[in-house]
Parts: C-alpha cells; sequence; structure tokens
C-alpha cells in the first residue's frame, strides 16, 4: 500500500533523527504532503500511529499539511495552480499526464506538489 510505505520511510528518517539527537520521546511530527503525491492523509496517519506503536513515538501528535500544485509551463510561461481530473486518491501511483491551465500545453514542470517532507519534530531530549 502506497500510504504504508511512504508512512515507513517517513517513520525511518524520524527514528534516525530521534537516535542521532538523543531524543527521549517524541511529541509531535509535522508533515507536508504534496497533492501529487495522492497520499490519503488520514491513512498516512493511521500507517504512522501503527509503525510508532510501542516505540518514542507512540504518543506522537501527527499533522500533516497538504501541498496544493502548482506548474511551471514551458510553452507559455504560465507559472502557479493547476486543475486536474482524476480521483482525489489512489492506492497506486497514478500516471496522469498534467496540463497547463492557460494553453494546454504539456510541456510543464512541475513545482510543488509532489513533495513529502518531514517539516519537523518536537521532541524531548535526555
Ligand atoms: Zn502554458
Amino acid at each position: 500500500m502506497h500510504e504504508f510505505s511512504m508512512a515507513q520511510q517517513i517513520f525511518n528518517i524520524v527514528m534516525k533523527v530521534a537516535k542521532d539527537n538523543g531524543v527521549r520521546k517524541i511529541l509531535e511530527m509535522n508533515l507536508e504532503v504534496g497533492k501529487l503525491t495522492f497520499l490519503n492523509p488520514e491513512q498516512l496517519k493511521f500507517a504512522l500511529k501503527v509503525l510508532s506503536e510501542d516505540t518514542i513515538a507512540q504518543d506522537a501528535k501527527i499533522n500533516i499539511e497538504i501541498i496544493q500544485p502548482e506548474i511551471k509551463c514551458n510553452n507559455c510561461g504560465y507559472t502557479g495552480g493547476i486543475s486536474y481530473s482524476g480521483p482525489e486518491y489512489h492506492t497506486t501511483y497514478p500516471i496522469i499526464l498534467l496540463k497547463c491551465p492557460k494553453c494546454g500545453n504539456s510541456d510543464i514542470e512541475v513545482i510543488r506538489g509532489r513533495e513529502c517532507n518531514i517539516k519537523n519534530i518536537k521532541a524531548i531530549k535526555q
């Protein structure tokens, strides 16, 4: 499952950072998830909760901020948001052709919306 494998990656990074910094207890995990990742924030949260059981992160509050997509068009120079049709969330990676809302060209670059970042972690040190 898409969300679970992403949660596993996030969890591994959080645990590594916590270990490297001598963290005793993780209080909060703040994440940024781009809309174009098609991750369901509730499922991601749930997967992280499951992974956190019996660890220093078991009582951590998980906050997920959704990043709206933004593109740059290589044809007309448009930068900004896009609208796209299709389901909101997938359990597998979808293949979607994104188009410029101004000229309809598909020669675009995604500036924002595909990221899945750990913004910060609040924790108690030893
Ligand atoms: Zn364009």
